[in-house]
């Protein structure tokens, strides 16, 4: 786990108006923080210049003690959990669990005490026979949290996960992230356009509009103070 610091962060697409404009967020270790905003107020773009899909045009990105800024995704050591949650269809829970470690060329014995550990965090363990297909969404999340669980990851990343649900499982699946991310205690940034998300989920929000931060203040906060 780890913090993550976004010190005046600016982003340019070409010679327009900035898509992030002087950023600067403080996310705590183990804290849950709200990225939240209409559509094209620079969520995403933010979040990929977390991860590294996207170059930062100025501004340092510092996560734990080290400077990522110029740092390859794959060396940053974070796990971003997809819309989809990205799993191998023809692969066991087990196996899609374990299919970092294996990239990895983690030994059995390894891969086994790990993935049976996060199996039982995450109420997975019975399920571990089954493929993606007959799993229910929030198992299906699950398993993409073990995935980034068993390598360590010191923080997640979620882009808009629920967006694609009904409103019933998207409530269900909204208390079920919140309930696991505080039993984690991971670093979680998380990207949404839904206020409610934003008001429910996290310990704090960071509210954006045309690439600027407007607030940044706990729900409680925010709510009194809007
Ligand atoms: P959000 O995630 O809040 O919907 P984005 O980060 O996707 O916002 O976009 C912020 C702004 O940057 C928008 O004006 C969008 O059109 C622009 N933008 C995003 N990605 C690109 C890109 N690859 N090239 C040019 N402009 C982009
Ligand atoms: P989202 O809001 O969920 O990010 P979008 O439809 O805005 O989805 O963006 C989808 C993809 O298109 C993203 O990878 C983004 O970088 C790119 N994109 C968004 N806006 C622009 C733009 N104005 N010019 C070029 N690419 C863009």
């Amino acid at each position: 786990m780890a913090a993550i610091d976004m010190k005046n962060i600016v982003k340019k697409y070409g010679d327009g108006f900035p898509a992030v404009n002087d950023v600067s967020i403080d996310v705590q270790d183990g804290e849950f923080m709200i990225l939240v905003g209409p559509s094209g107020c620079g969520k995403s773009t933010l979040l990929r210049m977390i991860v590294g899909l996207e170059d930062i045009t100025s501004g340092d990105m510092v996560i734990g003690d080290r400077k990522v800024n110029d740092l390859a995704p794959k060396d940053r050591n974070l796990a971003m959990v997809f819309q989809n949650y990205a799993l191998y269809p023809h692969l066991t829970v087990y196996e899609n669990i374990a299919f970092p470690l294996r990239l990895a060329k983690t030994d059995d014995k390894t891969v086994d005490e790990k993935v049976r550990a996060a199996s039982k965090t995450l109420e997975l363990d019975e399920h571990l026979d089954r493929k993606p297909a007959n799993l229910s969404g929030g198992q299906r999340q699950r398993v993409a949290m073990g995935r980034a669980i068993v390598r360590d990851a010191d923080a997640f990343l979620f882009d808009e996960p629920l967006s694609n649900l009904d409103a019933k499982l998207r409530g269900q699946m909204r208390s079920e992230i919140a309930r696991l991310q505080k039993k984690l205690g991971i670093t979680t940034v998380y990207v949404t356009h839904d206020q409610t998300e934003a008001m429910t989920l996290g310990d704090r929000v960071a509210v954006l509009k045309r690439g600027i931060l407007q607030q940044l203040a706990t729900p409680r906060e925010l709510y009194d103070n809007p």
